[in-house]
């Protein structure tokens, strides 16, 4: 028998409201201990998932075995309790939630008094883990609510709230079964060969493995776009010095960030924030002007432009729009990798114009005016940005979008053994060697669901979530 949990499950800090959340077989019987309902019914005979108004105490009752005191006991806080019983509670098992005032004190002073019940601290993702083995989510669905309270776009918590509600699952769920039939077939064929059994249809199995093959790859190729959604993309914003780099780091974040000054080679390191732009999330790295220098720590800086050049999903290449295109700014275009996305941000709008556009145009270079210092032009940069990395809200509300590379790394493995069961195929193999390799394409897919999946990995995956969920 598993024993009883709680945990805070909305952190540490002053709100509203804080809800303690139980979870285990003496659930019920621990919260019918504390808590005294208004109405006078017992927390056991509560109806499911109803809030009932009632005294939160340092526990006056219970089943012999709980009982603190048989003095009145001390009143803790006036709140709500609701609970769920097992099978369909979040975990699967009995639950019961204590919708407190805020406080961490009150919040700390009902856990130590379910601790002397008996009950323990559950650990970081412990509910969202017993409702995984309980059945009650798969492992896609359990990530996604990692993703979900992590998400830092709508869009991104669109996608976690489509695999939540099972998208990865059901697509999992049906090429894992039509690959089921495949082995079944197989088996039944190699197994009884005395049977009156369907003779092996070479060309139906092979329209069925490009098929589930074609989705799979489908699938995957979305994880792409899922640094778009989730971390960010890593957007460097590049130039020589004076050019106003940190000034756009600034503009784009809305409130100083970096400082800006006329002298040239200030900024020698980088600086990261994240912001939302043209609905797009960028992972912004303001880097250190590049030039020629003999400056030790100007040269480290540079060195680390570089590195956040050739790490980039998109650059923002800023010229100063008051002054030609200079030698260096074409040796710069030259160094940024030909497969990353540049936008050339033509800055200093607002002084007497001196760069020709018609020069980037001709360089194929995607231009746009901006002033950092005024804010002229941030909108058409924007709506560039989104142009160039368009995110589906649709696609994203589905929850087609893999963004888990553990998930990817499953999908990349089923692939492969996929393709090598069509090869066999065609090649005319023997049965039990395109036996194996679907069998291994079966292992792949059950880890992204869960159904085939390390202890060690699970434990590893639950970690990644905090106490309370
Ligand atoms: P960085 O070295 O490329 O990061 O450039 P900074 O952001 O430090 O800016 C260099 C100088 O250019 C500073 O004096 C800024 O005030 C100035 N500057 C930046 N952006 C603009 C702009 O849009 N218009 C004007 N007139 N000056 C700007």
């Amino acid at each position: 028998m598993t024993d009883t949990r709680a945990a805070s499950a909305t952190g540490g800090t002053v709100s509203a409201v804080g809800i303690i959340r139980i979870s285990g077989p003496k659930a019920l019987t621990v919260a019918d201990s504390v808590f005294s309902a208004a109405s006078g019914i017992s927390v056991k005979d509560f109806e499911t998932r109803r809030t009932y108004y009632g005294e939160l105490t340092q526990g006056t009752q219970g089943d012999g075995s709980l009982v603190l005191s048989k003095e009145p006991s001390p009143l803790i806080d006036l709140c709500l309790c609701i609970v769920s019983r097992a099978p369909s509670s979040y975990t699967g098992e009995d639950c019961v939630e204590f919708h407190c005032h805020g406080s961490p004190v009150v919040l700390g002073e009902v856990m130590q008094v379910l601790f002397k019940l008996g009950v323990r601290q559950a650990k970081q993702g412990e509910f969202t883990k017993r409702a995984f083995l309980n059945g009650r989510l798969d492992l896609s669905q359990a990530e996604a609510v990692i993703d979900l309270i992590e998400a830092e776009t709508p869009a991104a918590a669109a996608n976690a709230a489509g695999q939540l509600s099972g998208a990865v699952k059901s697509r999992m769920g049906s090429i894992y079964s039509r690959l089921l039939d495949i082995m079944a077939h197989f088996h039944a064929v190699i197994d009884y060969p005395d049977e009156d059994i369907d003779e092996f249809k070479m060309s139906h199995y092979s329209t069925v493995l490009s098929d589930i093959n074609s989705g799979l790859t489908q699938l995957l190729k979305t994880h792409n776009r899922s640094t778009v959604l989730k971390g960010g993309l890593p957007t460097a914003i590049i130039g020589r010095p004076n050019t106003g780099k940190s000034s756009l780091l600034n503009a784009l974040l809305g409130y100083d960030r970096a400082i800006v000054t006329e002298i040239a080679g200030t900024n020698r390191d980088t600086i990261e924030e994240k912001a939302i732009i043209g609905n797009v999330l960028l992972h912004l790295i303001d880097t250190a002007g590049l030039r020629k220098t003999n400056d030790t720590i100007e040269k480290m800086g540079v060195d680390r432009t570089k590195a956040a050049i050739s790490g980039a999903g998109l650059i923002l290449f800023v010229l100063d729009g008051s002054e030609a295109l200079q030698s260096e700014d074409y040796d710069i275009l030259r160094s940024i990798p030909p497969d990353i996305p540049i936008i050339a941000v033509v800055n200093k709008s607002d002084l007497p114009q001196a760069l020709s556009t018609k020069e980037l145009d001709g360089l194929g270079v995607e231009h746009s005016k901006v002033s950092a210092l005024s804010g002229e032009g941030l909108n058409c940069l924007d709506d560039k940005i989104q142009r160039l990395f368009p995110v589906n809200e649709e696609t994203a509300a589905q929850g087609e979008i893999i963004t888990n590379a553990r998930q990817a790394d499953a999908l990349t493995r089923a692939i492969t053994c996929i393709t090598s069961a069509s090869n066999a195929l065609t090649e005319s193999v023997t049965p039990d060697a395109i036996l194996t390799d679907i069998e291994e394409a079966l292992s792949a897919i059950g880890e992204v669901t869960g159904k085939t999946i390390r202890e060690d990995i699970i434990t590893r995956i639950f970690e990644r979530f905090c106490v309370g969920k």
